[in-house]
């Protein structure tokens, strides 16, 4: 329990201390952001985790608790905003996962070590007296890996002890990052699939999508970050399940989401959304502004808070589609 614990605390500190010392959410583009923290934050915290074993699921618990604390600073989250949308919004897997991909990485280079060195030669003979029962109740690395392998339906190490055949270090690692991924989409969609709160989020975004768009878009325009982030931010907020109806303050009609009143037709809004069309009907042929609105309500916010459409447009039309669903929701729904 102890190195878990020191790992959450790793974990926690350095990924504040970066955001300290300037690395903040508000600054610098969070792809960037992700990157340092994957390759900084996480290599410390989780250093040596190959090795770890009987890892309770309290302790899963503690990490995976560490990891979203984690994912909402940098993207400038709130705390109550689900999980697993934190997590799609940025393309983070489990931190379960995250170690499990570690250890597949770590036997595929003890497999592939030359036969004549120790190491290999205690592993093969653990891995053989397991393979045949040799010891009873058998604990460490090899009964842990053995039950990985199980899950992510990885059959190479048994071929191996059976035939030598493996496959290369690069071969190995493409396939595990696959496997590994299939897993943790699957499991998504299980968990998102049955859950109310996702039933519209899972139309803006998914986790086999990686980052929003609206990410990937800062990049390039730094100075919109604020807005990219409100949109990130909107996209997590918890729709109605039914049609419940609130009164508009502005212009005293019933409405159910709020952001589809505000976008589509609470009438204080009709200026700015007339300006959000002009900016639409300037993308592309006009084939798209048809097709846009022919969308039902649902679809059209959908569309407009992913960043993302279906319509064939080229790389130019689809970064000014980016930027016009970006600034003019900010602008509608901000300000
Ligand atoms: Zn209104």
């Amino acid at each position: 329990m102890d190195r878990t614990l020191q790992a959450c605390r790793t974990l926690r500190s350095s990924a504040l201390g970066l955001i300290k010392s300037g690395l903040h959410p508000s600054v610098i583009s969070i792809d960037t952001c992700n990157r340092i923290v994957r390759q900084v934050c996480f290599t410390k915290a989780f250093f040596g985790c190959e090795l770890w074993t009987e890892i309770t699921n309290t302790e899963i618990l503690l990490l995976e608790r560490a990891q979203r604390y984690v994912c909402k600073s940098i993207q400038g989250l709130p705390r109550q905003t689900r999980s697993d949308m934190v997590n799609a919004l940025i393309g983070w897997k489990s931190a379960e996962s995250y170690i499990d991909e570690r250890k597949l990485l770590f036997l595929g280079k003890l497999v592939l070590m030359k036969d004549s060195m120790l190491p290999k030669q205690i592993f093969l003979t653990r891995a053989m007296e397991f393979k045949y029962n040799c010891v009873k109740h058998q604990l460490g690395f090899i009964p842990y890996i053995h039950r990985i392998l199980v899950n992510y339906r990885l059959s190479d190490f048994d071929t191996y002890l059976s035939t030598g055949h493996f496959p290369t270090y690069i071969q190995w690692k493409k396939k595990v990052k696959v496997a590994v991924q299939e897993t943790e989409e699957s499991l998504w969609r299980f968990r998102t699939q049955i859950d109310k709160d996702f039933k519209f989020f899972s139309r803006i975004h998914t986790l086999s999508k990686g980052l929003h768009p609206a990410w990937t878009f800062s990049r390039k325009h730094p100075l919109l970050i604020e807005q990219c982030r409100f949109i990130v931010n909107l996209c997590t907020l918890t729709r109605p399940y039914e049609e419940p109806f609130f009164l508009c303050d502005k212009c005293g009609r019933f409405f159910g989401d709020i952001t589809i009143h505000i976008v589509l037709s609470c009438e204080t809004f009709q200026s700015k959304r007339d300006k959000f069309w002009c900016d639409l009907i300037d993308i592309g042929p006009i084939e798209f502004s048809a097709y846009l609105h022919s969308l039902t309500d649902e679809d059209f916010l959908a569309c407009i808070l992913s960043c993302h459409t279906d319509f064939d447009l080229n790389e130019d039309e689809r970064t000014m589609f980016q930027k016009a669903c970006i600034t003019n929701i900010y602008w509608m729904c901000a300000t």
